[in-house]
């Protein structure tokens, strides 16, 4: 075979103004190998951060090192890594989108074995029953283990979920104070928007539409929600009146942007009485507040859209914020005795989260510490599947997931620098769950407070500067989407690969590419183990780089070869051909 071009390695053209030859400058100027080895693994899709494994054969007892790739989502980290993620997003919500089947068949029937093991669990169940009335505790403790080991037994025979909850002592979240559960007060309950409901169908796709001519189409749609206004911005993105902008509000529902969401898909399925699907995802405006776009499998009216999006809010019951009653400089401090957050001063304990809860519930005059809404801003429009709009759509739902959230709207301008400090500086304050360190600094002790709480520099996501206060998922996919996980999709992926290069390719590509591709019997000959980076067998990175890139180029020109002879270009190439080699389960 002969060895591929590989790109970027002409000789350059000559400098018109190039510094003398063998002075510092000459010698500046000239690109650094190991960055053009990394530019080139990026071209080829070879991960530049490989994780390295180590393959014992167990029957040989030979060992390999293997790189895997790291499977990094963002561009920073590794970019070939995060833009196979985003192919493999885009083939998400390609497939998902304008479906006409439920993605979901209902389960199997359940086979006789399956069947005995839920026997044998149910007398287990009885046994243990009758031998706790009885006191006979040490039969207690050896029923307890043999239920464990059915349960054991029915989740390998293919069984799905819990056959029932566990018995008490085992498993138990402590969620609240010992010997009292808390009862959400009605007062503290969500108000129900006014919105027709219906009974949701287990219907996921949308509707048919039949044209004059007798054939068939089935719409969806593309929607984009935002929030609301905070005050008039410019055209970049920074507020007109910086003082007159509320960060506040605008800290506060960045934050809970996701629970607004759920809301949503919540209403819009009760309204429309089908299991409304979508896949979308959460990004910055330029004004730096969060909105989301999805993808919608079949039609809502634009109008029933718009409705529910304006009757959809969310209440947050916390304790209030208006007053901060400590600042970094003073801080409240941890009691060991009373295992307690105390005021420096006075030694009294602050207000727990139960009795800062209680208080809001005895309060008849009570509101929630904020509540987070939609703009009026509701984008909506039917996409017809196969269009090249629809295959537009899919680039922009995916176009910034490769990057940070600070990243997507880089501050260039002093303005924009601000603007995104005045919102930091909120965020920085405003708690992010009912466990933040923040509530100290309201002189409320947050739930489960502990002794390492820092109050006012918590770790949580949305303080972080680049965030923008989107702590959660930026990908939202609902569960019937298109019936796979990322990690099925990888796997069609290279399913198409393998049959592309089926009887072509030389057995040491081959081989590579049916390894570790869920093989149950090669999965069983061989034990993995991460192997350190200085381990002798491991090598320098320069060299696994170097030949990663090589197998890549060859397999890549092979692939290519294959697919000229095939010529079926029913697949898009580009779509596969980083996908295929050494690649790990479950890296996302
Ligand atoms: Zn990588
Ligand atoms: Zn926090």
């Amino acid at each position: 075979m002969t060895a591929p071009t590989l790109p970027g390695l002409a000789p350059a053209a000559p400098n018109p103004v190039a510094p003398r030859p063998g002075s510092r400058a000459a010698r500046m100027a000239l690109p650094r190998s190991v960055d053009v080895l990394k530019e080139i693994a990026a071209e080829y899709g070879v991960c530049v951060r490989p994780l390295a494994m180590r393959r014992t054969d167990l029957d040989t007892g030979l060992t390999e090192v293997i790189d895997l790739p790291c499977g990094a989502t963002r561009e920073d980290k590794c970019a070939p890594c995060a833009k196979k993620n985003r192919r493999l997003r885009q083939a998400q919500i390609r497939e998902g989108w304008h479906r006409d089947d439920e993605p979901l068949p209902g389960p199997e029937t359940a086979t006789e074995a399956q069947k005995s093991l839920i026997l044998f669990r149910a007398h287990l169940e009885f046994s243990r029953d009758e031998a706790v009335r009885a006191a006979q505790w040490d039969q207690v403790t050896d029923l307890d283990e043999a239920i464990r080991e059915v349960e054991e037994a029915i989740a390998a025979e293919g069984l799905r979920g819990r056959v029932g909850p566990p018995h008490a002592g085992v498993d138990e979240d402590q969620d609240e104070e010992p010997g009292r559960r808390r009862k959400r007060s009605t007062r503290r309950r969500q108000d129900a928007p006014e919105l027709p409901r219906r009974k949701v169908e287990r219907r996921t796709v949308g509707k048919t539409y039949t044209g004059r001519d007798g054939s068939t189409f089935r719409p969806s749609m593309w929607l984009t929600l935002t929030l609301d206004s905070y005050g008039p911005v410019r055209p970049d993105g920074t507020p007109l009146n910086l003082d007159r902008y509320d960060y506040r509000r605008a800290a506060w529902d960045a934050v809970h942007f996701p629970r607004l969401l759920d809301r949503f898909w919540q209403n819009l399925r009760r309204c429309e009485g089908w299991n409304v699907q979508y896949a979308g995802c959460v990004e910055p405006q330029r004004r730096l507040a969060p909105h989301a776009h999805f993808a919608i499998r079949g039609t809502i009216p634009r109008d029933v859209l718009r409705t529910v999006a304006a009757a959809t809010y969310h209440q947050v019951w916390w304790p209030a914020v208006n007053v901060q009653r400590y600042t970094l400089d003073r801080l409240p401090v941890w009691d060991d005795q009373a295992a307690a957050w105390i005021d420096p001063d006075t030694r009294e304990p602050l207000t727990t989260w139960t009795e800062a809860l209680d208080a809001i519930d005895d309060d008849l005059g009570a509101e929630p510490v904020h509540v987070v809404r939609f703009g009026a801003q509701v984008d909506a429009r039917g996409v017809m599947p196969g269009t090249e709009d629809a295959e537009r759509t899919i680039r922009y739902v995916t176009k910034y997931i490769t990057k940070h959230t600070g990243d997507v709207h880089k501050a260039t301008t002093e303005r924009q620098r601000k603007h995104l400090d005045r919102l930091w500086q909120q965020l920085q304050l405003t708690p992010c769950t009912e466990r933040c360190a923040n509530w100290l600094l309201y002189g409320v002790q947050p739930k489960k407070a502990h002794a390492k709480l820092k109050p006012g520099r918590c770790k949580g996501k949305v303080h972080q500067r680049d965030t923008l206060g989107i702590g959660g998922r930026r990908i939202l996919i609902s569960r019937d989407w298109s019936g796979k996980t990322l990690a099925d999709h990888k796997h069609d992926v290279r399913a198409w690969v393998r049959a592309l290069l089926g009887a072509t390719t030389d057995s040491a590509t081959a081989g590579q590419l049916v390894d570790d591709q869920g093989a149950t019997a090669e999965r069983i000959r061989h034990a993995w183990e991460v192997a350190r980076p200085d381990d002798p067998d491991v090598g320098p990175l320069a060299h696994r780089l170097m030949r990663s890139i090589s197998e890549r180029a060859r397999w890549r020109s092979e692939l290519l070869a294959a697919k000229d002879r095939a010529a079926q270009g029913s697949t898009d190439l580009s779509a596969t051909q980083h996908s295929a080699q050494h690649d790990g389960e479950g890296t996302q």
